[in-house]
C-alpha cells in the first residue's frame, strides 16, 4: 500500500475526515457524477462528444470520422479515451482533458431540485468518484450548489496505480480510494448509473446503489436488479426514501 501511495496522486481534499479524528468508521457514500447527480444526457454529453472528437482530431491531425473511430476504440478498451491517447500517442493528459471539456457547463446543467438539502439528509461522509476530469467535475458541483457537501473529489487525474491510469470499474482503484479515505469496504456505498462500475465495486466489497438513467449506455431494458446491486433507485430523492436495505 505504501508503494501505491507514492504512485497515485492524492485526491482533492475539501475537508478533514471526521472518522480520522474520532477513530469511528462512518458510512461513506461514493457518488458518481454524470447521470447520477445530474442529467448529463440532456445537453452536456453532446458537448463532451464534440469536444472529445475535436481533441482527438487535433492531437492526431486526422479527420472527424477517423477521430470518432479512435475514440470509440479507446473508450471500449480503456474506459476513457484519454488513457489510449496518453498510452499510444504520448499526449499530455491535462491538455487533452481541458481541450475535450472546454465549454461552460453553467447553462447546460440539469438536475433534481434541492440537491444540497437532500445530500445533507444522508448520514455519513460523501466523496465524489468520477472518471471525468477534475475541472469539469468541480464546475458541475459548483453549479449544482453541492461542492461543499463533499469531503474529497476523485477525478480521472487521480486514478493512477503503479504509473497506469486505472479508472472505475477497477476494484484495485476502489480499494485504494477506501484505504485513503480510511473506511472499510463494508461501510462504503457506491451510488452510480453505470452497471459495470457497480460490478467492480461489489468485487471490492462495497455496497451498491444503481441510479437508473435511460441515457446511460447498456441501461435500457434493465428492469431486473443484478445480483451485485443492493438497491435500484431513480434519483437522490428516491435513495433517501428507500435506503433502508443499506442500513447496518
Ligand atoms: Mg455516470
Amino acid at each position: 500500500m505504501q508503494v501505491r501511495r507514492q504512485l497515485l496522486r492524492p485526491a482533492v481534499r475539501l475537508r478533514r475526515s471526521r472518522s480520522v479524528a474520532t477513530g469511528v468508521s462512518e458510512r461513506l457514500w461514493l457518488f458518481d457524477l454524470d447521470n447520477t447527480l445530474h442529467d448529463t444526457s440532456h445537453a452536456i454529453f453532446p458537448k463532451i462528444d464534440h469536444g472529445m472528437t475535436m481533441a482527438v482530431a487535433e492531437a492526431l491531425n486526422v479527420d472527424v470520422d477517423t477521430a470518432n473511430r479512435v475514440r470509440s476504440l479507446y473508450w471500449k478498451r480503456y474506459g476513457a479515451t484519454m488513457i489510449g491517447m496518453v498510452r499510444h500517442h504520448g499526449v499530455d493528459a491535462h491538455e487533452f482533458l481541458h481541450r475535450s471539456h472546454d465549454f461552460d457547463v453553467g447553462p447546460l446543467v440539469r438536475a433534481e431540485k434541492a440537491l444540497a438539502h437532500k445530500l445533507r439528509q444522508l448520514p455519513g461522509r460523501k466523496v465524489l468518484l468520477t472518471n471525468a476530469p477534475l475541472h469539469y467535475a468541480r464546475a458541475v458541483l459548483a453549479r449544482l450548489g453541492i461542492l461543499r457537501q463533499f469531503d474529497s473529489l476523485w477525478a480521472i487525474e487521480h486514478m493512477r496505480l503503479h504509473g497506469e491510469f486505472r479508472p472505475k470499474p477497477s476494484p484495485a482503484l476502489l480499494r485504494y480510494v477506501l484505504a485513503r479515505e480510511g473506511v472499510p469496504a463494508h461501510r462504503a456505498v457506491l451510488v452510480e448509473d453505470t452497471l459495470a462500475n457497480l460490478r467492480g465495486a461489489r468485487q471490492a466489497g462495497l455496497r451498491t446503489v444503481h441510479v437508473y438513467h435511460p441515457g446511460t449506455p447498456f441501461s435500457r431494458g434493465r428492469t431486473q436488479r443484478p445480483s451485485y446491486v443492493d438497491l435500484r433507485v431513480n434519483s437522490v430523492s428516491d435513495l433517501l426514501l428507500r435506503r433502508r436495505p443499506l442500513r447496518g
